[in-house]
C-alpha cells in the first residue's frame, strides 16, 4: 500500500531525541526555544509560541485576541473540526462562510457575513494552499477585526513570497500527518509584543515568574522531547517542499486531460506547500468519489476524504447556539467530490507511477 502520509525518523532526529532524554530535561525547556526559533523563521515574524498541538495553539490564540460570549468569528465550514471547536471552545460563535473553487474561503462572501457582533476572520489554509490573504488583511483592515490564521496544513506555504502566519495570529500544527510532524504539537506565530507575552503567560498556568499569577492560565506546554523530534524536519524544510512539489507537478501531468476530473491548482501569488493533493470527481464523470476511493484503495493506492461533509452538516454543529450557518454550495460539492492521494516526499517514482497509472485506469476503464 502507498500510504497517503509518511513518518521518516532520520538519524540526526534519533540522536537529539535521544540527547534530550540523556539530558533529564523532557519538559519545556532549550529544544523547544530551538523549536520557537525555526517556527519565526518559518512563518517570517517576530515571535513563536510553542504549545502542544495544534487545536490548543488555535484556542490560545483566540484567548489572546479576546474572543468570547457574544463575539463572532468567520470562518470555513469546510475544514478539519478543530477550527470549529476552538471557536465554540472561547465561548464566540462560528459563522460560516463559502469557499471559492480553490478550497479556501471566499473573502467577497467573508464580507458578506460581516456584522456589528464580529470581531475575527480565520482562515483555513486548506491542503497546504494559503487562502486569499492579500484579500482578507485588507477587509479586517478595513474594519478592524483580528485576523487568525489556521495554517495547521501549510507550514511555509507563501503569498506573493511572504509566508503565511504574518497576518496577525496564526497556528500550526505538528500531529503526526502535517507537513511538519512530531506526533502532537502546535505553535502560535505574531509580530504582536503584547500578546507574545501574554500567551507565554498563559500557556504556563498564567504565572509570570514562579507563583506569581497574573491571570487563570492552561498548561499548554510542549515537551522538550517533543521539539527535539522537528528541529531535523525545519532544517530539511526547503527539501521536502520541493519534493511535494514535484510530486504535485508529477501527477497534474499524469493526471490532466480526464473528463470529470479537476486537479487543483494554484491561484497567481499563492505557493502551495501540497499537503494533500486533492482532485475532485466531478458531476461530468461517470463515476462516483466513494467507488473510486475503494478502487484506487484496492490498488494500494491509500487516499482519503477531507472533508466529507461541511461543518454544519453535523448535527453537534447545525443545532449549536454558537454556530450560525446557512447553505454553503461549493463546500457542500467539494465535500461529495474530493478525493486526496499521496503527494509526500517519500514517493519513488515507481509510486508515482502506480498511483497515475491506477487513477487513469479507473477513471477511463
Ligand atoms: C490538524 C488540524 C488542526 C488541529 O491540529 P492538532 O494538532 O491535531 O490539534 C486544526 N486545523 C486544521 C485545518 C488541521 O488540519
Amino acid at each position: 500500500m502507498i500510504p497517503l502520509s509518511k513518518v521518516v525518523v532520520d538519524e540526526q532526529t534519533e540522536a537529539l531525541v535521544l540527547q534530550t532524554l540523556r539530558s533529564g530535561q523532557l519538559a519545556q525547556g532549550p529544544m523547544v526555544e530551538r523549536f520557537e526559533q525555526h517556527c519565526r523563521q518559518m512563518a517570517g515574524t517576530e515571535f513563536a509560541v510553542a504549545v502542544n498541538n495544534g487545536t490548543t495553539a488555535l484556542e490560545l490564540a483566540l484567548k489572546v485576541a479576546n474572543i468570547g460570549p457574544g463575539d463572532e468569528v468567520i470562518t470555513s465550514p469546510f475544514t478539519f473540526a478543530a477550527t470549529v471547536n476552538a471557536i465554540i471552545h472561547s465561548g464566540a460563535t462560528a459563522v460560516f462562510a463559502d469557499i471559492d473553487e480553490d478550497f479556501t474561503i471566499d473573502p467577497s462572501l467573508v464580507d458578506a457575513q460581516r456584522g456589528s457582533a464580529t470581531r475575527a476572520i480565520m482562515p483555513v489554509h486548506l491542503y497546504g494552499l494559503p487562502a486569499d490573504m492579500t484579500t482578507l488583511d485588507a477587509l479586517a483592515q478595513q474594519h478592524d477585526l483580528r485576523i487568525i490564521e489556521d495554517a495547521a496544513q501549510a507550514h511555509g506555504a507563501t503569498i506573493n513570497g511572504q509566508p503565511v502566519g504574518g497576518s496577525d495570529l496564526a497556528t500550526f500544527s505538528f500531529y503526526a500527518t502535517k507537513n511538519l510532524a512530531t506526533g502532537e504539537g502546535g505553535v502560535v506565530t505574531t509580530n504582536s509584543q503584547a500578546d507574545n507575552d501574554r500567551m507565554r503567560v498563559v500557556r504556563n498556568q498564567g504565572m509570570r515568574a514562579r507563583y506569581q499569577y497574573e491571570e487563570p492560565g492552561h498548561n499548554l506546554r510542549m515537551m522538550d522531547l517533543v521539539a527535539a523530534l522537528a528541529i531535523s524536519q525545519f532544517e530539511q524544510r526547503a527539501t521536502m517542499e520541493a519534493l511535494r512539489r514535484r510530486n504535485a507537478a508529477a501527477l497534474t501531468e499524469g493526471l490532466s486531460g480526464i473528463a470529470g476530473l479537476a486537479l487543483p491548482f494554484e491561484p497567481p501569488g499563492r505557493v502551495s506547500v501540497w499537503h494533500q493533493y486533492t482532485v475532485r470527481i466531478t458531476d461530468e464523470s461517470p463515476h462516483h468519489r466513494d467507488a473510486v476511493m475503494s478502487q484506487l484503495q484496492a490498488a494500494g493506492v491509500g487516499c482519503g476524504v477531507y472533508y466529507p461533509y461541511a461543518a454544519y452538516d453535523y448535527d453537534c454543529y447545525r443545532s449549536h447556539p454558537q454556530v450560525r450557518w446557512q447553505p454553503c454550495p461549493v463546500a457542500e460539492r467539494a465535500a461529495a467530490q474530493v478525493l486526496s492521494i499521496p503527494v509526500h516526499q517519500h514517493l519513488s517514482e515507481t509510486d508515482l507511477d502506480v498511483i497515475v497509472t491506477s487513477l487513469r485506469r479507473i477513471l477511463l476503464g
